[in-house]
């Protein structure tokens, strides 16, 4: 069995937040044999993404959570499937709830950026698609988004800080 720590190192985890649960256990899914521990995502939050008032007191209380799996990259011989309870909490002042947040994975995503990152790497080595989904027990089509939010990003770094627009003039 793996400490928490070394776990934490294998996965790159900077996320202080993110408390391992229990042993890693080995599950398969899909024809896919996953090493899957399990975690806890919780803090104190500092305001609501909302309203942005500012936690004072029992104006945001925890309020349930969400279970949500997260894909890291293999450590050994298999991939790791990280099966995580995020706190869920309620801001009173505009009644509204927001999920805890993680700086492992983008919003609303499972994939880990650190898969993400070694991804684009692949991509940059002219692997084929399908041969990168394949390693990194993803579909073609997750490879294909990584790779159009790349495009996105590269797109908006070029773009001129004034853009020419043509506007007819005269009459
Ligand atoms: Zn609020």
């Amino acid at each position: 069995m793996f400490s928490s720590n070394s776990i934490s190192n294998i996965l790159g985890i900077g996320d202080k937040n993110l408390v391992l649960t229990g042993k890693e256990i080995f599950e398969t899914i899909k024809s896919v044999k996953y090493c899957v521990l399990n975690a806890i995502l919780t803090y104190e939050p500092s305001h609501c993404p909302h309203c942005n008032s500012n936690k004072e007191g029992h104006n945001i209380v925890k309020n349930g959570s969400q279970m949500v799996k997260i894909i890291f990259n293999r450590a050994g011989n298999n991939p790791i499937l990280l099966r995580v309870k995020k706190q869920r909490f309620y801001c009173k002042s505009c009644k509204k709830t927001f999920m805890a947040k993680t700086s492992l994975t983008s919003k609303g995503c499972f994939i880990s950026n650190d898969v993400k990152r070694s991804i684009i790497g692949d991509l940059c080595e002219f692997k084929s698609i399908k041969l990168i989904s394949k390693e990194h027990y993803v579909s073609s089509s997750t490879v294909n988004r990584v790779l159009r939010s790349t495009e996105v990003t590269n797109r908006k770094h070029h773009l001129p800080e004034v853009l020419g627009i043509d506007v007819p003039t005269g009459h």
